[in-house]
């Protein structure tokens, strides 16, 4: 059994653009037509090429809090991982929803056989979560998915677009309460 403190520190921080990235698999935080959009949903399309928009098509859409994953295309990544964040309204449900998105996330990744993963801060960036509320749930929610699945050895990376969502992230991650 590893302890909770060895878990935060098998965490990896980069600070930089997530599709840029040599892991088996990077998290689109996508909006749920899937057909693509702005910010990192964006930047993965133009980096993955019109392969990728043409699988997209053939999924017919993903609800909020779930996860769809297709080929990473011209991608270092050989996968990736759509999931839907909620759009910020402050009520609890957004709080179960991001939740949702890191752990079916996390579980099809497992599924699939996939060792390393890296996630870009979803919904904070055009669906307004703020950081100081998305970054815990994210960070608490991986933590509690590595603890419950110890024998099964995946890598995570939080990617940070920013120096500021970076240091929010070290700080998260290095405070004994998550
Ligand atoms: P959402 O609609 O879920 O809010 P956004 O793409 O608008 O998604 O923003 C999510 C987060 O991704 C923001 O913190 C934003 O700064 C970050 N981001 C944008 N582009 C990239 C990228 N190329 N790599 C990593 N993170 C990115």
């Amino acid at each position: 059994m590893k302890s909770r403190e060895e878990i935060r520190n098998s965490i990896s921080i980069e600070q930089g653009d997530i599709t840029r990235l040599a892991v088996d698999c990077i998290v689109n935080a996508a909006n749920r037509s899937l057909l693509g959009g702005g910010g990192v949903d964006g930047a993965i399309h133009r980096a993955a090429g019109p392969e990728l928009l043409q699988e997209c098509r053939t999924l017919h859409g993903c609800e909020t809090g779930q996860a769809k994953m297709t080929k990473g295309y011209r991608l270092k990544a050989k996968y990736v991982i759509h999931t839907v964040g909620p759009v910020y309204s402050g009520k609890p449900a957004d709080r179960e929803l991001l939740a949702a998105c890191y752990r079916n996330s996390l579980e099809l990744a497992k599924q699939n056989g996939i060792h390393s993963i890296a996630f870009p801060a979803i919904s904070t960036g055009v669906y307004g979560y703020p950081l100081s509320e998305a970054v815990p749930i994210a960070v608490k929610t991986v933590l509690d998915w590595m603890e419950r699945n110890q024998n099964y050895t995946l890598a995570v990376t939080f990617s940070c677009f920013d120096e500021r969502t970076a240091e929010i992230y070290k700080e998260v991650t290095g405070a004994e309460e998550v």
